[in-house]
């Protein structure tokens, strides 16, 4: 195999392409983008003969902003819709691939959904075959093989890998909304700490009795989040909070800019959704971090400009010089989550 498929929400190909263009690049690999607007997906392709996987290794999914699953894959295949699963055998077969599980998904788009009774047809003989052809082992080292179905007569094939992949069926977590928030918004702090605090961790890391700042909080959805964590929250918004969330007595609304309140003490949490330009956003977070005024922090950056990867990777880029000039540790990750839109969100954790 010597490309890369990697998944994305629809509408952000050029951004991926983007990215992977110049990790890849950075790296010392070459290879070309190919994408198709609102096709939820971006192939990676490297020049023949060179194999992906040390490629996909270099551009491990945690540290990429825009894609939602990472595969090495083999070119995609046009089936004969009377006959759809010799033609995926044979390809699976030549390329001497082995899994323990397989997953069929399709892209993020509504036409795509319109798959889903095929993939339900599919999913005994598939297995069934793939059994037969030596290609589903029981020990195959947890790898997955993964089918993208774009169309009925589409498909193209990828493999995963244990410790550098989405878990999730198309890389999408879905989270249900709880009905007492005060508003939707909150699965993306939920979200948030899902993707960038392991479970393992979060009783130690989002735990009763620690403090918080919620920067542009209102009407609560973030500040719910960590009110149900058992934290004290400085709500900072001039609009009004949701009332059965103040009534929980733990959180102090103040009608103040978040861009200029500074905290009376040092807190364990920062987060932030205010809509505003990210060099501006960045500049607050920068102030915090510096000051060590958070242990961490999750804030968005709003994206409704045409270059998306350009502004994130200078934003991040700028956030991560100044820390180093200021002598401050941390820890940076982004990424674009199934529950943000046009924006991403960004974690940081100083280290001390
Ligand atoms: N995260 C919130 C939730 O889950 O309910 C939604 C936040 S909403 C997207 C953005 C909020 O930022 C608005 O309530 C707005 O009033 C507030 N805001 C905008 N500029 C602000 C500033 N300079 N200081 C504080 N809040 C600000």
């Amino acid at each position: 195999p010597n490309e890369l498929l990697l998944y994305c929400r629809p509408g952000f190909e050029a951004d991926l392409a983007a990215e992977v263009m110049e990790k890849a690049e950075h790296s010392g690999f070459a290879g070309s983008p190919y994408c198709q607007q609102d096709a939820g997906h971006v192939r990676f392709v490297m020049p023949p003969g060179e194999p992906a996987n040390a490629l996909h290794r270099a551009l491990p999914l945690a540290a990429l902003v825009f894609a939602r699953q990472s595969l090495v894959a083999l070119p995609p295949l046009q089936l004969d819709r009377s006959d759809r699963l010799s033609a995926i055998i044979e390809q699976v077969r030549d390329s001497g691939w082995s899994a323990e599980s397989v997953w069929q998904e399709t892209p993020d788009t509504n036409e795509a959904k319109a798959l889903a009774g095929l993939i339900k047809s599919l999913k005994r003989p598939l297995e069934g075959q793939l059994r037969k052809a030596g290609v589903l082992r029981r020990k195959a080292g947890g790898r997955r093989l993964h089918l993208l179905w774009s169309d009925g007569d589409r498909v193209q094939l990828g493999m995963s890998f244990p410790g550098n992949r989405s878990e999730q069926l198309g890389g999408i977590r879905r989270l249900r909304s709880p009905s007492r928030a005060p508003s939707r918004s909150t699965l993306k702090l939920e979200e948030a700490w899902h993707e960038f605090v392991p479970a393992a961790q979060w009783a130690a890391r989002l735990s009763d009795g620690m403090q918080a700042a919620d920067l542009g909080a209102a009407p609560g959805g973030w500040t719910w989040q960590l009110v149900q964590r058992g934290m004290q929250v400085f709500a900072i918004d001039n609009g009004p909070m949701n009332a059965d969330l103040m009534a929980t007595g733990l959180v102090e609304h103040l009608r103040e800019d978040g861009f200029v309140w500074t905290p009376p003490a040092r807190l364990d949490w920062l987060v932030c959704d205010i809509v505003d330009k990210p060099s501006r956003v960045i500049s607050m977070v920068e102030r915090w971090l510096i000051h060590r005024w958070c242990r961490e922090a999750v804030f968005n950056l709003k994206l409704p400009m045409k270059q998306r990867w350009q502004t994130v990777s200078d934003g991040l880029a700028r956030l991560s010089a100044s820390l180093e000039r200021a002598g401050v540790k941390a820890e940076l990750s982004c990424r674009h989550l199934y529950h943000d839109r046009e924006e991403v969100t960004v974690h940081v954790r100083l280290i001390d």
